[in-house]
């Protein structure tokens, strides 16, 4: 059975920052880290790419530059049915393939002497005093801190018992082939996201956001469904889809339709249990616009840090951390974005979103 003092259960942006989080504040606790992630890099992730200046920010704190192609985005288009407005902020945000991001944010860690297994999935964890053991598809292990990293479908946030069906909104997304050179979000440097589908019943927005796969240039295009309101009908998510295509002329080309879950941030849920903390999409992100890989960075550095001080105390009860999380900055912007996600996504009634689209329009479009 393999020893550590910690051991951090997936490698997407939240266990990666929280691995190299600890490489940096105590190099010989790095060799004592132990990061397992199911998939092997490059493992495709599906998402928008959108990496806000936040999520940049986040990185050079923790000393890291990818190298990976991004587009920058230098506006956005918001609209809601005929109604639209551009706001234009230089570099606003960049777009990124996951896959080759992922795949260096995971590097970094590993160069900075934490261990890295790919292709090892956790499928058991079971607590103790004097630790945690955990049972992965290629071994055993004994740990003094598990930090669960591992993404919306979280196993350890279902083995420790704290699973909710009501906290998960669902996101689509498809890649479409796109010319750069005449598309105006190519051209433009443009992201469109459009509130129409809130008439539509459902509780989110879609997006346009122009990307490059392998130098090739595709349009994602997504829609999602934050479930903000659980209790809410559900709306059926696909042929809303077919109809914000068809509007762009593009045709739902089912084979290559993608869905995945995420699970919005609820400060009064539970995020750890003694000797295991949560981080990232396993806590919770943000369901206004679903920007998650700022917030899985910086729930990672946050994690990293709690683990660090219960190892130095030897006080593993966790039993602040909700307490922590909900008071920092993090948290407090988690529960922004979810109130502002409660008033925009409430099945308000058409008056209400178009009569908000001219305020907003006013404030900060051209
Ligand atoms: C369609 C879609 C579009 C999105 N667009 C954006 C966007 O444009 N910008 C943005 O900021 N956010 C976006 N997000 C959100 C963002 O993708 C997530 O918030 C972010 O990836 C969370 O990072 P994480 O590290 O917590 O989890 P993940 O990135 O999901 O990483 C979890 C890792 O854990 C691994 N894992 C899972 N189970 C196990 C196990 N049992 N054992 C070991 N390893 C395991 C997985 O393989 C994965 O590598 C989008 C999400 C979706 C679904």
């Amino acid at each position: 059975m393999g020893e550590y003092d910690i051991l951090i259960v997936g490698a997407g942006p939240a266990g990666s920052a929280a691995a190299i989080q600890i490489a940096n504040r105590n190099p010989d606790l790095a060799r004592r880290t132990l990061l397992i992630e199911k998939a092997v890099f490059p493992r495709p992730k599906l998402c928008g790419g959108g990496v806000t200046t936040h999520a940049d920010a986040l990185l050079a704190k923790l000393r890291v530059q990818l190298d990976v192609p991004s587009f920058p985005i230098h506006a956005i288009k918001f609209m809601f049915e005929d109604l639209r407005f551009t706001v234009r902020i230089p570099n606003v945000f960049r777009v990124v393939r996951r896959e080759e991001f992922d795949a260096q944010l995971a590097q970094h860690a590993r160069a900075r002497g934490v261990e890295l297994r790919e292709g090892e999935a956790l499928v058991d964890l079971e607590r103790e005093d004097a630790g945690v053991n955990v049972r992965t598809t290629l071994g055993t292990y004994h740990a003094q801190v598990v930090i669960g990293a591992d993404g919306a479908n979280s196993v350890v946030r279902t083995k420790l018992g704290l699973a909710r069906w009501d906290r998960i909104a669902r996101l689509i997304e498809i890649l479409t082939p796109a010319d750069a050179t005449r598309a105006p979000e190519f051209v433009e440097h443009t992201a469109v996201f459009d509130f129409t589908p809130v008439t539509r019943g459902a509780q989110g927005y879609y997006w346009d956001f122009p990307s490059f796969k392998q130098g090739v240039p595709m349009m994602n295009r997504g829609l999602g469904d934050t479930r903000v309101h659980p209790y809410f009908p559900r709306a059926s998510l696909k042929p809303i889809f077919e109809e914000m295509l068809a509007q762009r002329e593009v045709e739902l080309d089912d084979a290559h339709l993608q869905g995945h879950p995420e699970r919005w941030f609820d400060a009064s849920a539970k995020h750890s249990a003694p000797r295991v903390l949560l981080a990232g999409d396993a806590a919770g992100a943000e369901p206004l616009f679903g920007e998650g890989i700022s917030h899985a960075l910086d729930f990672g550095m946050r994690a990293a840090d709690e683990a660090l001080r219960a190892l130095a105390r030897g006080d593993f009860s966790f039993t602040d951390y909700e307490r922590r999380v909900a008071w920092s900055a993090l948290g407090r912007r988690l529960q922004f974005k979810r109130a502002l996600a409660h008033i925009a996504y409430g099945d308000r009634g058409r008056w209400f979103y178009r009569l908000g689209w001219q305020v907003l329009r006013a404030m900060f479009g051209k």
